[in-house]
């Protein structure tokens, strides 16, 4: 049997785009504006290596300059094409206004397998993509900053953040060119694990609205639903270990690369990702049942799916046979366009990529104004905070020793509020109140405006349209 034809990756961001602009009143040609990407540089260069040169391709795509600087991740895979960068970048413009972050939308990619290189190897050609990038100004601080995404991480943001210094030795502000960098390379506490905290405070919130648990079908709270994640990569790894750990969640099927892993007891994220970076994959993991094709995990029975590996994998084949009720996109566009009416259809309630995975950005923004303000956050308040606290913590203590055993303060209640906020409480602090404030903008058009029926459109539908209100300001 032939597969079903899927759109492309962008087409299938346009479509869900469309479904949602049909609803709203925008000017004439104020649409397409808003859809199309602005440009898309395409770079291969070469890089002598193994005694021989080898060529690469990279993307970096600006889909939207409405908020300027743009932002968005650099992606290093062998599937990197135009298509999937300019379906990312769009994305991230979406993403950011739904979050509030002050940026416009943008991606890049690398086509590369990072695993078929050694980490020296991997620096030179990071630094040379990077060199081609910044001498076009698609690194820089006020125009185009990067950050992770697959296949990245805090390494190689520090090498193109040295690369951006070495050429631009006079800029103050050359660490905000890049964000998710180590901690001791002007990174911020909190950034690595952003992502999957974000997704975690996206479910807490959800679970915070009796409506919306009734809407797809459930009831109670986090503690004890079972969950099933797609990908135990940098977000997978955080959502599942967070949710476990803290809330309660059961983790029932973990897939990945290599195949998948089922215990309806429970797996051990932590036992499981150690495995993973030991023996390269899931495969010989003895708790749990291995098979080798994990994507018919996808379709268990279980209370919240977390795909959050990569995009199309919940499409036009497996979409009629997934039972969740809930599915959390941790991953950017896991769930294709005519996947995501079949699910429509179904009942099942889709918490949307651009809200779902959006606290990468939202702590990267944190990041970008840390580099600019040149001060870690905290850092003037936290001992003011707490000396104010002792001074009530001192009376308290006073009331305390006269009134005997009618009132005693609880044990830990010194310690715990005496503290004063360091940077990553900042960062959570910021992190969740971004998270619920953005759940519940789309809540309100979901429940609010009739023609409206998924979290998605209402997703878009808030997005859109602050982008509209930007394009308008500028008298576009
Ligand atoms: N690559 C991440 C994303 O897709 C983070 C982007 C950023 O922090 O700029 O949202």
């Amino acid at each position: 049997m032939t597969p079903p034809k899927e759109p492309s990756f962008r087409e299938s961001v346009d479509l869900m785009f469309n479904r949602a602009v049909a609803l709203m009143d925008l000017p004439p040609g104020l649409e397409e504006k808003i859809r199309v990407c602005n440009a898309t540089y395409t770079v291969r260069f070469g890089v002598r290596l193994r005694g021989q040169l080898h060529t690469f391709t990279g993307y970096r795509s600006v889909h939207s300059e409405h908020m300027e600087p743009v932002k968005g991740g650099i992606r290093f895979a062998m599937g990197v094409n135009q298509d999937e960068v300019e379906a990312l970048a769009a994305l991230m413009t979406y993403k950011c206004a739904l979050v509030e972050a002050p940026f416009g939308g943008s991606k890049g990619g690398l086509r590369i397998d990072p695993r078929d290189w050694d980490e020296h190897e991997l620096e030179l050609i990071t630094r040379r993509f990077a060199y081609e990038l910044i001498k076009r100004d698609l690194i820089n601080p006020a125009q185009n900053v990067p950050a992770p995404d697959m296949g990245t991480g805090e390494r190689e943001m520090a090498w193109i953040a040295d690369q951006y210094k070495r050429m631009n030795t006079t800029d103050i502000n050359g660490r905000a060119c890049v964000t998710g960098k180590p901690i001791h390379g002007g990174g911020i506490q909190g950034r690595t694990e952003a992502t999957g905290r974000g997704v975690q405070y996206a479910l807490q919130e959800f679970f915070r609205h009796p409506e919306d648990i009734k809407q797809a079908g459930l009831s109670g709270s986090l503690d004890g639903k079972r969950v099933i994640v797609q990908g135990l990569g940098n977000v997978g790894y955080h959502a599942a270990k967070f949710l476990q750990e803290e809330d309660g969640c059961k983790v029932t099927a973990i897939i990945e690369r290599d195949g998948g892993l089922m215990d309806e007891s429970g797996l051990d994220v932590e036992a499981v990702r150690n495995w993973i970076a030991k023996h390269g994959g899931v495969d010989g993991y003895p708790d749990g049942k291995y098979i080798r094709d994990g994507s018919k995990y996808l379709e268990n029975e279980c209370d919240i799916l977390i795909p959050a590996a990569m995009e199309g994998v919940i499409n036009l084949t497996n979409a009629a046979n997934i039972k969740a009720p809930v599915i959390i996109e941790a991953a950017n566009g896991p769930v294709t366009a005519g996947a995501d009416d079949i699910l429509r259809e179904k009942g099942c309630v889709i918490i949307p990529d651009m809200y779902a995975n959006a606290g990468g950005v939202t702590v990267s923004y944190f990041e970008w104004v840390k580099n600019l303000s040149h001060i870690r956050f905290g850092r003037l308040g936290r001992r003011q905070e707490e000396a104010r606290h002792q001074l009530i913590v001192d009376e308290l203590q006073h009331l305390d020793n006269h009134l005997g055993d009618k009132w005693v303060m609880s044990p830990d209640f010194k310690q715990k509020y005496l503290r004063g906020a360091g940077e990553l409480e900042l960062v959570r602090s910021g992190l969740d109140d971004t998270m619920r404030a953005a759940y519940q903008s789309m809540r309100e058009v979901w429940h609010g405006q009739d023609n409206v029926t998924d979290l998605r459109t209402a997703a878009y539908l808030v997005s859109i349209g602050k982008v509209a209100a930007s394009y308008r300001a500028l008298g576009l």
